[in-house]
């Protein structure tokens, strides 16, 4: 099979974070790189929270009661884990990320910005991709648009977003999701090690 330059030379490619505020289209974003470059392996995390309609158990996460997830914790099994929006529990399963990476493979973790600085601590070689709505008043008409927060919980969640969006300079990178196709082929070429250059 066909490999890329940095198996090739002996050295895996660096694991990629991509994170950022609430409701600027990670999950989309993420959801896109699943359905369109399956060469990408994409960690699928465990969470606490209930499945949404539509989700499927080991492909959007697993979804894990409270004692699992505390089970996975004492066990050591997690990479990094969060608390999100002060509710759940979301944490990255460690082994199916080893694997991956030792195939060779591009590793994309979909992430908080806790769980973003945990891999920085503790995996140095990671890139951060922070993924940047085009501008404030879009972020708010996108988390009032998808509708699945009430009012209070919407406000919760724009809190969390100022503080995160003051923390983009923390990152190797910044992508503006203004079209979620621009953004994932961006993502897909930082991933690649393509030049900035090499696609305008
Ligand atoms: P949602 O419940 O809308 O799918 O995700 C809520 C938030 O949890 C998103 O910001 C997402 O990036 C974050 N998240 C999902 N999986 C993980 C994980 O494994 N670890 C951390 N730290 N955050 C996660």
């Amino acid at each position: 099979r066909e490999r890329v330059g940095a198996e090739a030379a002996g050295t895996r490619p660096p694991l990629t974070v991509l994170a950022g505020p609430t409701a600027v289209g990670k999950g989309t974003v993420a959801t896109y790189i699943r359905e369109h470059y399956p060469e990408v392996s994409l960690s699928v995390s465990a969470t606490t929270r209930a499945p949404r309609p539509g989700e499927v158990d080991g492909t959007h996460y697993f979804f894990t009661s409270d004692e699992q997830f505390d089970r996975m914790l004492a066990a050591g099994e997690l990479l990094e884990w969060a608390t999100v929006h002060n509710k759940y529990r979301y944490g990255t399963p460690r082994g199916p990320v080893q694997e991956a990476s030792e195939r060779g493979e591009l590793v994309l973790l979909e992430i908080d910005l806790q769980g973003a600085r945990q891999v920085r601590a503790s995996m140095p070689d990671a890139r951060l991709v922070f993924l940047a709505p085009p501008s404030w008043d879009e972020l708010v008409n996108r988390l009032v648009g998808r509708g699945t927060e009430d009012s209070e919980e919407r406000a919760r969640r724009l809190e969390t977003a100022k503080v995160e969006l003051a923390a983009a300079d923390e990152f190797d990178e910044i992508i503006i999701n203004d079209e979620v196709p621009r953004a994932a082929a961006r993502l897909i070429d930082i991933m690649r090690g393509t030049p900035r250059s090499a696609n305008g």
